[in-house]
Parts: C-alpha cells; sequence; structure tokens
C-alpha cells in the first residue's frame, strides 16, 4: 500500500475503533509549586553533587512552559535575556497558573477554575471523572490552597479558604484529597487552640461534620452518599499505602500550614540540621496511598500532586529548606515512577512533571545585570549555581521574594507525550522549544473531549 493510503487506512481503522493508540488510561501530573530551573539544580547539586540526574530529567519528552496569567503578559525570550528584571514583571499567581494547568484557559490572578468574567470552567478532574475514571489531588501545604484547588473547585478568589474546602468535600466528585490544614495543629504537629475563626482556618461546623463521619456527597452519581472517610496519624497514612483501601479518603496531617517547610529551628541550618516531625507523613507517602486507591479503578484514573512548600520556602528565600522540600518532591517523582513500572506501564500511564512557576528568581552567586548593555553574555549575566560537593548548600542567590514570569521545565513520559512536541510555541535562547501553561490541559482533553 502507498503510505498515504496506509496512514489513511490507519486513521479510518483507529477511527472506527473509537481508540486512539497513544490516549493515555492513567494520568499523573506532578507540579512543583514555584520550580523553576534551578530549584531543580539546587536539589540535584546536595542529593548527587551534580545536575542532569533527576529521573525525570531522563524522560523522553523535555520542554520548557511558560506561565503568564492573563493578568500579565505573555513570555518574550529576547526580553528575558536582555533585561535583568523583565522576569519579574506581572507574575502569576498559583490560582491563575493552577487553573491554566487545570483548565486550559488563561484567566487573571486569584481565580479558582473561572475564566476572567467569572464563567466556570471544566477542569482535567471533572472531565476524566466523566470517562469513569477516579480522581485525585494531593499536597504539601493546606488541601484548599490554590494549585489542588484549581483542579476541584471554582471561586472567584482563592483566599475563600472555607468555601473552596466546602466545595471540595461536599460538591466534587474527588475519590481522595490529601494536604495539610489541620486545624487543631499548629506548625510543629504540636496540638493547639486553633482560633476557628481564623481566616485561614477551615469551617468548624465542617471539621466537625468530617470527625463525626458524616461528611460527603454522592462522588459517583449512583443516588448514595459517598461520605469522606478521614485520616490524620501518619501511622495510618503508611498502613494504606499497601492495605486495602477505603472508597474515599480524606487525609489531612496533623499539622497546620505544611509538613515540614514551616516547622521551629534555625531556618539557616543546613538541609536537614533540624530534625523532622515523625508524626506527619512524606508527600512520597502521601503519593503511595493514593496510587494505592486510585488504581482500584479499572477505568484508570488521574491523580494530581503538588510539592506546594516548594513556593512557600522560595518567597523566603530559604535555600537549605528548598532543598528538603524538592527532594521530597523528587522522591515522589521516582515512587511514582516506581509504581509505573511495577503496576502499570508506559503504555498505559502518562506522567508530566513541571511547575506552575518560578519563585525567587533563583540563580547562582555574582548573577547581576552589571554587565548589560551589550557588555556581557548571557552566562556573564546569569550564573550557574555552584557544586560544592553532595550533601553540601550549592552556591545560591535569591533576586525575588516573588513569583517571576521565567520559564519553568516541563518533562512527559507515557502514552500522548509526544503529542507535545505540537504545542511548541518558541525557542528560548537558553532553555530551548517552550510551550504554554494551557497545552497540558488542551493535550489531555484532546483525548478526552
Ligand atoms: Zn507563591
Amino acid at each position: 500500500m502507498k503510505t498515504g493510503l496506509l496512514i489513511l487506512f490507519i486513521i479510518i481503522s483507529m477511527a472506527l475503533s473509537g481508540c486512539a493508540p497513544d490516549k493515555p488510561k492513567n494520568i499523573i501530573f506532578m507540579i512543583s509549586d514555584g520550580c523553576g530551573y534551578n530549584h531543580v539544580d539546587a536539589a540535584s547539586l546536595y542529593q548527587h553533587g551534580q545536575t542532569g540526574v533527576q529521573i525525570y530529567e531522563q524522560f523522553p519528552v523535555v520542554y520548557a512552559m511558560s506561565t503568564h496569567s492573563l493578568t500579565g503578559k505573555p513570555y518574550n525570550p529576547d526580553s528575558a535575556w536582555t533585561s535583568f528584571n523583565y522576569v519579574k514583571r506581572k507574575p502569576t499567581d498559583s490560582a491563575a497558573a493552577g487553573t491554566a494547568l487545570a483548565t486550559g484557559v488563561k484567566t487573571k490572578n486569584r481565580l479558582i477554575g473561572m475564566d476572567s468574567s467569572f464563567a466556570i470552567l471544566e477542569n482535567i478532574s471533572e472531565r476524566l471523572e466523566k470517562y469513569g475514571k477516579s480522581t485525585g489531588v494531593i499536597t504539601s501545604v493546606p488541601f484548599y490552597h490554590a494549585t489542588p484547588a484549581a483542579f476541584v473547585a471554582h471561586n472567584r478568589d482563592r483566599n475563600n479558604y472555607r468555601e473552596i474546602a466546602l466545595e471540595m468535600l461536599t460538591q466534587s466528585p474527588l475519590d481522595v484529597i490529601m494536604g495539610c490544614g489541620y486545624p487543631d495543629y499548629d506548625d510543629d504537629g504540636k496540638i493547639t487552640k486553633m482560633d476557628m475563626t481564623a481566616e485561614f482556618t477551615m469551617d468548624s461546623a465542617l471539621w466537625k461534620q468530617l470527625l463525626d463521619g458524616y461528611l460527603g456527597n454522592d462522588a459517583d452519581g449512583d443516588g448514595i452518599e459517598d461520605k469522606w472517610i478521614l485520616i490524620d496519624d501518619r501511622k495510618e497514612f503508611v498502613d494504606l499505602s499497601a492495605n486495602k483501601t477505603p472508597k474515599r479518603l480524606l487525609g489531612v496531617a496533623k499539622i497546620y500550614s505544611t509538613l515540614q517547610s514551616e516547622r521551629n529551628g534555625d531556618s539557616l541550618a543546613a538541609p536537614f540540621a533540624v530534625p523532622l516531625i515523625e508524626s506527619v507523613p512524606t508527600l512520597e507517602e502521601m503519593t503511595q496511598v493514593a496510587l494505592n486507591i486510585l488504581d482500584e479503578d479499572p477505568d484508570g484514573f488521574f491523580l494530581m500532586i503538588e510539592g506546594g512548600a516548594v513556593d512557600w520556602v522560595s518567597h523566603a528565600n530559604n535555600s537549605s529548606r528548598l532543598i528538603e522540600e524538592q527532594i521530597d518532591f523528587n522522591k515522589s517523582v521516582e515512587a511514582v515512577v516506581d509504581w509505573v513500572e511495577k503496576n502499570s506501564s508506559w503504555n498505559e500511564t502518562l506522567l508530566i512533571v513541571t511547575a506552575d512557576h518560578e519563585t525567587g528568581y533563583l540563580t547562582g552567586p555574582g548573577s547581576n545585570d552589571s554587565v548589560l548593555a551589550g557588555k556581557g553574555s548571557i552566562e556573564d549575566i546569569w550564573k550557574p549555581l555552584v557544586n560544592n560537593g553532595k550533601g553540601q548548600l550549592p552556591g545560591m542567590e535569591w533576586h525575588s521574594h516573588k513569583h517571576t514570569n521565567s520559564l519553568v521545565p516541563m518533562y512527559a513520559k507515557g502514552p500522548g507525550s509526544a503529542k507535545f512536541s505540537q504545542y511548541i510555541i518558541g525557542n528560548d535562547p537558553v532553555r530551548g522549544k517552550y510551550i504554554d501553561n494551557t497545552s497540558i490541559a488542551h493535550l489531555i482533553f484532546s483525548y478526552y473531549h
């Protein structure tokens, strides 16, 4: 058969059989919040004494990704590498970035799952639920924060935590939600008397209903209410990573705002010098629980995993804790890869590892704009991190306490990942070909439309 005819024959056969050969059955979407290229390198230098060796850096599909929200301007590579402060202008927040990643639509900062005229946008979880898949979101920060919220909820303001938590727990079809935000515990995992009227705390009535086992809604459309099973002890998390699992699980670690990054102790100490809190699970442990529950579904699943505190420590420009947080995220990616290779395969599971934006404008020491205006090369101005050897803090320099418009990395492996090449929108002189943050949802929706 001639090539043209053969292709036509394949297309017709695929249409008749109703299946695309590269349609992913399971989709796992991992987001290190605030992680730019140098965040990855900082953790790699500490973990391995070299860069380029993370498991996701070996994935077959690697592109850069632009992150601007509707409030900002599209990334311009020429401006980004000729003006030191260009990437600081009008960056996205995690609400708009999360919404773009979860729905494929750009919106204004602060909005969750809504476009700029407040119309509700369908997210990946909702779409894939229609195809009978199980869905979950997990994070190292409160479960009702912007990134997980964008994959579940719809709200005019990311700071409406109570409304968002209520929607996630009583109106969503989600099967697994895990994170922090336990009202009775402080950031060291100690019992505290929390002010339940505080803005950042879940509604006390909602929390009581949850503790009493009354909270839920009909998640699977069979007319029967599906109650949340709440787990909070680390032992319960670890047990559920292997044993029989409940149908619907809410895991809230016994800590207030993040798993580890806000714990007391010398914030300038070397990574892991301040002992980790033993009573809370790691993101890696939560990941194993989520996979153990969701993989029961023969129709497949969608899971979003967020290293949320990478952003928090980057706002604080805390190099040691950035390394701790990114290592926990890296281990979670390794746990997912391990799960795919033991329990699934790269023929049925698509794994995407990326960030929602860069935070902190992290570079190597001595980077500055004094040699700009044609006097210096890009390498003279933006210096790489300094390798001080494995187990040692690399040389790092922060230039902002906020988010930036810098391109972030996007790594993908599994069915459908080759299709990312169709979404390339530009070529950056340093980071190479890049896509936009709306493209991930567009790619997923191209298989599930
Ligand atoms: Zn942030």
